[in-house]
This record gives structure tokens, sequence and C-alpha cells, in this order.
């Protein structure tokens, strides 16, 4: 009876008719004009895509969504074939590849915040590819820490007593408060209402500080707060006094925060630690040129440490151009006390990141910070940027289809570096006869290598403040097979 009607349906069923023209997964594994995009991915995995290709278009036609007719003729324009190039070469696009950055913003998250320098590149590449002296003393033969000679670096960079080097400054702020905490005695922080950020993605200061153990004490109101606040505050359960800069927004008009060196006599009167979590590491001075007077309130770390405050916390991939990290400078006594926290273990560094921050802080050292490349493109002027901008429109001014000007535009410093702030430049406003702005911004990024860009009001606007060496000669090719 059931196969009865089973052969019943299948003759009044359209469907039916759609199901045995869709060829089995053998027909597909065995099609001798597949045998080229099949050998560009591992057997393993084209089988995979035949089966999940084959299995949306099963999906289609049970839906009723894909009658035989229409399946026939998918087939015959070789849309089995592209579907599953398709899927071949997402395969070959994914993970992490090198882009051509033409947004303008420097420490662009999504792309990978700051290219290092090259010779930290190198330093990276040489430590990963090789063994190397990270935790042994040359002399002696005994054991030591891996980041002695960063903590010494920190010190004459920072004017800090010494350094401590973990995952990212999220982890740095984890570290800080874990040590500091005393499981239900001492578990309270301190901190400014006004401060308590939420940085991009999903790192909220409050949600690190909870998931630490801590009880947050806020005070003083979203735009003021005094010291008194954090004064009348302390309390037998108070850990830390903290101050947060608050690295992606700015509160305007009628606004009052604490200074650190308030808040570190506060600290010193009361016998409790103190610690400032500034985001993005300034260093300034030193032989560098500084940066546009736009981002000059960015605190610096120099000051934050001279404030007196027991630690100081900051990115290693912000300002600082250097690779991810998160760095603590401060006290002595307080980063012996972070190093001996067993969490440490679990947030330290690779000797490949050690390796390139090592390199980075030494070319601050050597007074050529400004060649690190992230620096470099923050202190273009908008006078320089016209330039690069005009020799691109130049170099773009032949690809088919593409009407190019040269406008006037603001890049941005990035990863909630210098908020609010926006660094003049001028951008290529690039419109394409047939394809929408979006469409080109998508073929853009699908282009090898990739090419992110901003669009704006109907346009692919590329920003050449950017740009690495060598990134315009890929840009342009990128563009032209963009456009075919
Ligand atoms: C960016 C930032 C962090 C997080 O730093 P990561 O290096 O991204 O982990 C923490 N605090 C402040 C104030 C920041 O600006």
């Amino acid at each position: 009876m059931a196969a009865y009607t089973e052969r019943m349906s299948s003759k009044t069923d359209p469907r039916a008719e759609a199901f045995r023209l869709l060829p089995s997964v053998e027909e597909v594994l065995h099609d001798a004009a597949l045998v080229e995009p099949a050998a560009r991915v591992p057997r393993e995995l084209w089988v995979g895509f035949v089966r999940d290709v084959l299995e949306a278009w099963r999906g289609e036609i049970k839906a009723g969504t894909l009658d035989a007719t229409r399946l026939g003729h998918q087939l015959a324009r070789g849309e089995l074939a592209a579907a599953l190039s398709e899927r071949v070469e997402r395969e070959r696009r994914a993970g992490i590849v090198r882009v051509v950055n033409a947004t303008g913003v420097v420490l662009h998250t999504g792309l990978g915040r700051a290219p290092v320098h090259v010779e930290a590149a190198e330093a990276m590449a040489r430590a990963a590819s090789s063994y190397c002296v990270l935790e042994v003393d040359r002399e002696s033969g005994e054991r030591n820490q891996r980041d002695e000679r960063l903590s010494a670096l920190l010190q004459r960079l920072t004017g800090a007593e010494a350094g401590i080097v973990v995952n990212n400054n999220a982890a740095a702020v984890y570290l800080l408060l874990n040590t500091f905490l005393e499981r239900g005695r001492r578990d309270e922080v301190i901190v400014s209402r006004g401060e308590l950020v939420e940085i991009g993605g999903s790192f909220r200061v409050p949600d690190v500080m909870e998931r630490a153990g801590v009880v947050l004490r806020e005070v003083g109101t979203t735009n003021r707060t005094r010291i008194e606040d954090y004064r009348s505050a302390i309390g037998e359960r108070t850990a830390l006094l903290m101050k947060v800069h608050t690295s992606n927004f700015r509160v305007q008009g009628f606004t009052e925060e604490v200074e650190p060196r308030a808040l570190a006599e506060l600290g010193a009167r009361a016998k409790l630690p103190t610690a400032f979590d500034l985001g993005s590491g300034l260093l300034e001075g030193d032989g560098l040129e500084p940066l546009p007077a736009s981002m000059r309130e960015e605190p610096r770390v120099r000051d934050a440490v001279e404030s007196g405050v027991d630690v100081v916390t900051f990115s290693g991939d912000k300002l600082l151009g250097g690779p991810q990290s998160g760095l603590l400078v401060g006290k002595r006594a307080t980063i012996t006390a972070l190093r001996r926290n067993p969490v440490y273990r679990a947030l330290r560094q690779d000797k490949a990141t050690i390796a390139g921050l090592e390199r980075t802080l030494e070319l601050y050292l050597a007074g050529r910070g400004d060649e690190i490349p992230s620096r470099a493109m923050l202190r273009a002027s908008a006078a320089e940027m016209e330039t690069r901008a005009r020799e691109l429109a130049s170099r773009l001014a032949s690809v088919a289809d593409c009407a190019i000007e040269v406008v006037a535009e603001q890049s941005q410093p990035g990863s909630g570096s210098a908020p609010g702030v926006f660094l003049p430049t001028f951008a290529l406003r690039v419109t394409h006869a047939r394809a929408s702005a979006a469409q080109l911004a998508l073929a853009l990024r699908r282009g090898e290598p990739p090419v992110f860009a901003r669009v704006q009001d109907g346009a692919v606007l590329l920003d050449p403040r950017t740009l690495l060496a060598g990134d315009a000669e890929l840009l342009e090719r990128a563009l032209r097979a963009a456009v075919v």
C-alpha cells in the first residue's frame, strides 16, 4: 500500500520529475568537466561541497521553488559547476590573508589593527621559525623571565620601574583586577561611572571586571566625577581605585574627571593600589615628531606613569603600533605581584610577539618611532595626502568604466584611539558606469588580494592614508580585475 501510494504520487507530483533530473553525488564526482575545480581542494572537501550544493537544490525542489524545467536550464547553463567553483573559491579565500586597507581607518580592528614595522615582522618570523633565547640566561644557563628585556625597554621608554606583557589589554585589565582581589574580603573596585566603557565588539570593561570576580563601585555621574566621590566610596572591602580612559567616546560639555595624580595621592593615603587603563599607549617625546594636534589629548604613557598610579595598562597594537599585546607598567612591587599571580601563566605572550614588541620598542628608543607604519599614517598631513591621492588618481585614471574624482575627506585613527578625532585627508571617489558602489566594493573585497574601501554617498572611497608600500599597484590591479 505504501509503495503503491508513493509510486502514485511520484506520477502526479511535479517535484518527482525534478528529483529525477538532479544528478547523484556519484555522477557529479565522476563528471570530467569538474576535474579542474575538484583538483584545487582536498578530496574530502570537494565531496562535501558536492553534497552541500546538491542538498541545497534538493531542498529547493522539496520546497517547490525549483521545478524540472528550471533545473534543466540551470544544469544546461553549467550552474552546478559554477556553484561548486564558487565554493572552491570561497574556501581558497578563507582565513587570514593580506588585504589592502583603503578605508583610511588606521587602526582597523577588522583588518588587524597596526601593521608592524618590517624589522619587527622579521624578528617575529625569526623567533617563530627557530629556537630562541626565551626563558634562559645565556651566561648562567639558568631559567629566567621571558619578558626581562621587554621590561627593561618599557622602563626606559615610560619611566616606570618595571613592566610585564600579556595577550592584550583586556587580559591586562583582567590580570590586574584578579591580582588585587581578595575574594569575599576585599573585592570592590572603585571606578568612575563616566568611564565604564564598551569597546567595539564585545569588550565591556564592567563585564571583564565582574568576570574577574570584583564588585564594581561606580562613583560620580556620567559626566562628572570628583576625587571626593572616590574618597567617600572607600570602605573595608575596597581592593583597588581605578581610572579608565574613555577611548571610544567623548563626553562633551559640562564634564569633570579625576586627574590620575589625585587618584594616586588618594591611593597612597588610603594605602590602596591605583590603576589607570589607558587603552591606547601613546609614546611621545624622545625624538618623535608629535601626532596631529587633534590627537594630542590622548593621554601619554609617560605622563600616566609620572602621575604616580601603581600600574598603567595599554594595548601594544593601538597607537604604539606593535603586535597584539597588553602592557602593564608601574611600580616594581605591583608588577612583581602581577607576575606571581598564577593567572599570568594563562595570559602570557608567545615568543614571536615578544620578539616583535622588543623590536618595536627598540625603534622608539633609537628615535625611529616615526618609521612605524601606523604612526607614519597618523602623522601624514592633508597636503601630503592630497599629493598621494592625485598620484593614485592618475594611476587609476585609465581603468575602464570608472569615474574618479579626488575629494577632501576624513580619515580616522580607529580602534577607540582618539574618539571624535578625524584626520583631514584626500580620497578617491570612485563610481562605476554599471555597478553600484556596494557591488564594486564587494568585487574589490573578493579580489586577490582583497581591497577594503569605504562606501559613502553612492561611491567607493579609496583613502590613500592607509596604503602601505606597494599597495597602490595592488589596488590598481584589483580595480582593473574587479570591473571586467
Ligand atoms: C582598547 C581598550 C581595551 C582593550 O584592549 P585590547 O588590546 O583590545 O584587548 C581596554 N581598555 C581600554 C580603555 C581600551 O581602549
